[in-house]
């Protein structure tokens, strides 16, 4: 059987659940490998290992933390060039697409981004995107060299299939190029104890109804363990950072339960958030066009219905 590459996506080794989707999406393909760049394996192996991955290619040189995405995107050219995979797969993050492009360049391949979902077909690989706001659904197959897929977080359901995998270290010539752009400096991101947004499985979003007050909309966040997001007009109004803006010109989510409270429900905004697997809405007026999409609509004021159902989820939790 043919081998899927998976990049893994992790932070010091802590691996993101993108790439057990990854893995998972990768095992319907062929026998999944997981590449891993970077510091940190210890902390990573086990992960790896319950979902699947069948080989680890290791690539622990510094030369890919010092330097942005395009040693990464040697290195893996390398190793298409080597094992001839049936695809790449990536996650779909600012990075991951970086990276994804520059490979598809390198090795003349297809690229497709942002794929929700990942299958077999005779021919080679069939991907799923969800386009235009989530209107459209776009089946495509790659027709050249090895299918480079970027799959967006939360789309895939992951899945463990406990695995022992072989590892390999892999040592590449790095090109003077690719070693062009050095990072300088890295300052952590100040911690808000919620989950990122992009990868949430839940994420709460309040928009111009909220008045500039998020606090219902964090209290009930933090009841169901989810990341806040923002309309456009509740972040340029300034009430909430700008990083949580979720939509066409924001962040893209695709999580198990979307909340959208005091958000009217523009296209732009729908484009970001309409592929999540159920949709709930707060809002006052019965006609706001968000109702047209939602599972489960709540017409009510959201300064009474968010604390009353962040009690409840409260007390049934205790
Ligand atoms: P509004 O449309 O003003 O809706 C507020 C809603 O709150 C209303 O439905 C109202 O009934 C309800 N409400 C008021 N008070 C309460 C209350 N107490 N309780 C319950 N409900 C209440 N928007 C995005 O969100 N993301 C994007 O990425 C984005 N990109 C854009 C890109 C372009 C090029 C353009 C032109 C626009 C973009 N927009 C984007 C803006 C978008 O068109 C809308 O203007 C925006 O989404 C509206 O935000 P909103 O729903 O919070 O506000």
């Amino acid at each position: 059987m043919s081998e899927v590459l998976v990049l893994v996506d992790h932070v010091d080794g802590e691996v993101r659940k993108t790439t057990a989707e990854m893995l998972t999406a990768a095992r319907r393909l062929g026998e999944p490998s997981a590449v891993f760049v970077g510091q940190g394996y210890a902390a990573a192996q086990e992960s790896l290992a319950r979902h699947g991955a069948v080989k680890v290619y290791l690539a622990e040189e510094p030369v890919y933390a010092e330097h942005l995405v395009a040693p990464v995107a040697e290195l893996l050219a390398d190793l298409v060039g080597r094992t001839a995979p049936t695809a790449v797969l990536i996650a779909s993050s600012n990075d991951g697409k970086e990276i994804a492009g520059r490979l598809a360049i390198k090795t003349s391949s297809g690229v497709v981004t942002d794929a929700v979902d990942v299958q077999a077909t005779d021919g080679g690989v069939s991907t799923t995107q969800s386009v235009f706001a989530g209107s459209y659904t776009v089946t495509s197959q790659v027709t050249q060299g090895s299918p480079v897929i970027t799959v967006k977080p939360n789309s895939i359901t992951a899945e463990e299939a406990p695995a022992t995998p072989v590892e390999e270290s892999v040592t590449v010539q790095i090109s003077d190029v690719a070693r062009s752009a050095r990072i300088t400096a890295r300052a952590a991101k100040e911690q808000s104890g919620r989950p990122s947004l992009a990868e949430a499985a839940i994420v709460v979003s309040g928009g111009r109804g909220t008045g500039g007050d998020f606090g219902p909309v964090e209290t009930l966040a933090d009841a169901l363990g989810a990341a806040v997001g923002a309309s456009r007009a509740a972040v340029d109004a300034g009430w909430y950072p700008h990083s949580h803006q979720v939509g066409q010109t924001g962040v893209s989510v695709s999580p198990q339960l979307y909340v959208a409270a005091g958000i009217s429900g523009a296209i732009q905004h729908r484009a970001g958030m309409q592929t999540s697997k159920t949709i709930v809405a707060v809002n006052k007026d019965e006609e706001a066009p968000i109702f047209e999409l939602v599972d489960y609509g709540v017409v009510g004021d959201l300064f009474t219905v968010l604390p009353q159902a962040a009690e409840q989820i409260q007390s049934r939790k205790s």
